[in-house]
Formats: C-alpha cells, structure tokens, sequence
C-alpha cells in the first residue's frame, strides 16, 4: 500500500558496507523524512496492542524509533545496549555472530515482573539480536507483548529464532 510504499522509498541500499558482500539498510532518508517518520512511529507503536508499559529499543537505531513509539503509547522507554555502555548493575545475554559473540545488557531494576513489553527495531537479520532481547526481557520476569520491526530482511530467515514471539515488520524484502 502507499505507507509501505513510502518507507520503502527512503530506505538507502548500501553496497559493500560495512564490509564488502553486505548490502547495508540506510534508515537515515527516512529519519530524515517527517512524513515517513510520522507513519513508521504509528505503525511500530500498533504492533503492542493496547495496553503497552515500557517500550524496549535495541542500540542504536531502536534508541531513536523507540523512544517516540513509547511516547506515543505513553509508555516508558528501556535501553537495551552493548556491554559495558549501561552504568548501573546489568543483566546481559549473549549471542552468537558469524564470527565471534555480542553481549547486550540491560539494568536489573528496567522491568516490573508482568509488566508488557514491546521491542522496537530498525531492522531484522539473523534474529539473534532481538532473541537475546527477549530471553532478557521476560528473564527480567516482564511480558513480551510484540516485537516491531522496520523492515526485515526475510531471506537471513531471522524469524527462524522467534517462533514464540509476535514479531510484526513494516516491510520485508
Ligand atoms: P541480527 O542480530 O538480526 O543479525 O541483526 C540485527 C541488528 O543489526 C539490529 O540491531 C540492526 O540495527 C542491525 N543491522 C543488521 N543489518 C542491518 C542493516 O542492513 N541495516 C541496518 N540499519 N541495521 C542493520
């Protein structure tokens, strides 16, 4: 339809970046663009329903989507981040990456047991980044309610590790 049309139209497609063989998803038209913007915090924010207390986003770019979205929800906002970014005591995951691990953190006080949660990202790859979101999420005793994506990137088949998680993407490619 014309939304997706025009969020698909202010995503930059960036050949050899970070590395060559990696065509990278550039958000930054869209950020850019205030209409775009306006619809993709709309649309993420439906993806929790309506009874949404925290809005969890992913570093960096979930930092940026997420905090409107939970504005819009009147919800708050919870920063899940790179190890050792967070300054006060953390529960982290681990995941696996083509080579080598990442670890995200998040502080031990973010969530109330019960509490919904909705995730908020930019883009889906492999997935393992959102699934050690949510295994952090409800570790924390709290409900992931949904899990909204920008745009997935269907054939890195992400989705694979999300089977028990309601994850909604904007666009998939
Ligand atoms: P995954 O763990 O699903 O492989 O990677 C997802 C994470 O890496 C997200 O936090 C996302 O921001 C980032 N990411 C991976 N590929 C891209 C891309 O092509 N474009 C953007 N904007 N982010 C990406």
């Amino acid at each position: 339809d014309s939304d997706r049309d025009l969020l698909l139209s202010r995503i930059r497609d960036v050949p050899d970046w970070p590395e060559p063989g990696v065509v990278f998803k550039d958000i930054t038209p869209l950020l850019r663009d205030p209409a775009a913007l306006d619809t993709t915090i709309e649309l993420l924010g439906a993806v929790g329903g309506d009874e949404v207390d925290v809005v969890v986003g992913i570093e960096a770019r979930g930092f940026i989507l997420g905090a409107p979205v939970a504005h819009r929800l009147g919800a708050g906002f919870v920063p899940i981040r790179k190890a050792g970014k967070l300054p006060w005591q953390t529960a982290s995951a681990s995941y696996a990456l083509e080579y080598g691990e990442a670890t995200i953190e998040v502080h031990v006080d973010a969530f109330q047991p019960g509490e919904r949660v909705l995730i908020v990202d930019d883009v889906l790859a492999t997935g393992g980044t959102v699934r050690a979101t949510v295994d952090l999420v409800r570790g924390a005793g709290a409900d992931v309610v949904g899990v909204g994506i920008l745009m997935e990137l269907g054939f890195l088949g992400g989705r694979a590790k999300l089977p028990d998680v309601n994850v909604q993407s904007l666009l998939l490619v």
